[in-house]
């Protein structure tokens, strides 16, 4: 036997063993830790009694479409824009990307016949650019509108933005691009300032109806102490006159409670005045008590800062955890020459993005579930799921405790050999 059949057999066996103590490990979505959610109990019971706004309404009662004043002004400090440009709505950031797309697709931003669905004749489609790896429910907003996905390469300054202005000069049909510019799920990118800067040109190539969706939800989540700026989307769009065309989202879902947070989002005036009219529809206010208990819990920015500084106590130790093991496990070993992956180390965010070997993502996850190890499945950061590559996996440290991710990244590493070995084996090398 060669020294790969010994090793492979070896794994095996390690495998084997692994798979006899019916684990039950998970690192695939990144939800916050109880622990995180600890950190912000007292916002039960907050209010004590108290339900007078800054402006003297009752946010017990209905109204409010825009948010109460000190929740909006909370937001735009996050935000980095003026109070008069943000609404604060219910407990989901998603819900709002979602609402707002579903608005424009359907409704129209600019009046009913600016609908996006009116500008796809017969068997067309509108399209959405999707810089990927990307974050998997945006995906599928557009899969539920009919939204066609087309993906853009990501590097390590954000999308590649040749490509960007490329294909948005050739095609009216798309309408929007997907964006998580700070710590972006999944590959813990930063956009760097020339990225933004160009972003905030794309107005000028795509018109008036186009959209650049900047999901910030991981704005304040660092995990280094210098933690990189991010170039200020609003502020560059105004200066170049293209501030309805973007469209600025976060929520407290890892500041405070993930399912009982408070979104916000923020744009021109005009058009932050439009989707409050079309959620106005379907709701006479968004939860304005829990919008009050929010800021007085959080108070501010530095309130806020504080309290992150708390939840990265928790996290940096499980990110470091799982660095430890992709190093102690794969740094410097190769097969026929050939690193057995990459990985990224972030400084802030939920998650780090591993590259297998091409092709060798699907066996990855497989070998790791068989061995009850669940993590997010191969291609879901891909637009319709399919990673041409099919290298990059997901992991999500934040929730399982310490013991759980140190038995899960064993199997991890374990798998990630074990994978590229069947594959140099079966390729006869
Ligand atoms: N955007 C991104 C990039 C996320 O990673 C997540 C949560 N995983 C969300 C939005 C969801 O945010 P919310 O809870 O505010 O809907």
């Amino acid at each position: 036997m060669t020294n790969a059949a010994d090793r492979r057999q070896a794994l095996l066996a390690e495998y084997e063993n692994i798979k006899s103590r019916q684990l039950n490990l998970d690192l695939t979505r990144g939800k916050p830790a109880t622990a995180q959610l600890d950190l912000s109990n007292a916002l039960d019971g907050i209010l004590n009694g108290d339900y007078r706004c800054a402006d003297g309404t009752d946010a017990r009662n209905y109204g409010g479409g825009l948010g109460i004043p000190e929740a909006r002004q909370f937001a735009a400090d996050y935000l980095e824009t003026h109070p008069s440009q943000v609404m604060v709505g219910g407990n989901s950031s998603l819900q709002i990307m979602y609402q707002y797309v579903a608005n424009a697709m359907l409704n129209g931003l600019q009046g009913a016949e600016s609908a996006w669905q009116n500008e796809a004749k017969g068997s067309e489609r509108i399209k959405f650019l999707c810089p990927a790896p990307g974050y998997d429910r945006h995906f599928s907003i557009c899969e539920a509108l009919n939204i066609e996905m087309i993906p853009v390469r990501m590097n390590e300054q954000g999308p590649n933005m040749d490509e960007v202005e490329q294909l948005l000069s050739q095609d009216p049909l798309i309408k929007g691009i997907w964006c998580v510019p700070k710590y972006a799920n999944p590959n813990g990118v930063v956009y760097a300032d020339e990225v933004v800067d160009r972003f905030a040109r794309l107005g000028t190539i795509a018109g008036a109806n186009f959209r650049i969706m900047w999901d910030n939800a991981y704005a304040e989540h660092h995990l280094s102490d210098e933690p990189p700026q991010l170039a200020n989307l609003l502020e560059l769009s105004d200066k170049y006159g293209t501030l309805d065309n973007a469209i600025v989202i976060g929520s407290t879902s890892k500041i405070t409670f993930a399912g009982a947070g408070m979104a916000f989002v923020a744009s021109s005036e005009a058009n932050i005045k439009q989707f409050a009219e079309y959620l106005g529809i379907s709701t006479i206010g968004p939860d304005k008590v829990n919008q009050l208990r929010h800021v007085r819990f959080l108070k501010d920015m530095t309130g806020l800062r504080a309290l992150m500084q708390e939840h990265r106590k928790i996290l940096q130790p499980k990110f470091e955890l799982v660095l430890k093991h992709l190093r102690e496990g794969l740094s410097g070993k190769t097969i026929n020459n050939k690193a057995l992956g990459s990985w990224t180390e972030p400084a802030g965010g939920y998650f780090i993005l591993f590259d297998t070997q091409p092709g060798l993502a699907g066996r990855v996850v497989e070998l790791c579930a068989a061995a009850g190890v669940k993590l997010t499945p191969a291609g879901s950061t891909w637009p319709y799921k399919k990673d041409p590559a099919n290298t990059n996996i997901r992991l999500a440290p934040s929730f399982p405790s310490l013991k759980e991710i140190d038995e899960a990244m064993q199997v991890f590493v374990l798998c990630v050999e074990l994978a590229t070995l069947e594959a140099s084996e079966s390729a006869g090398n």
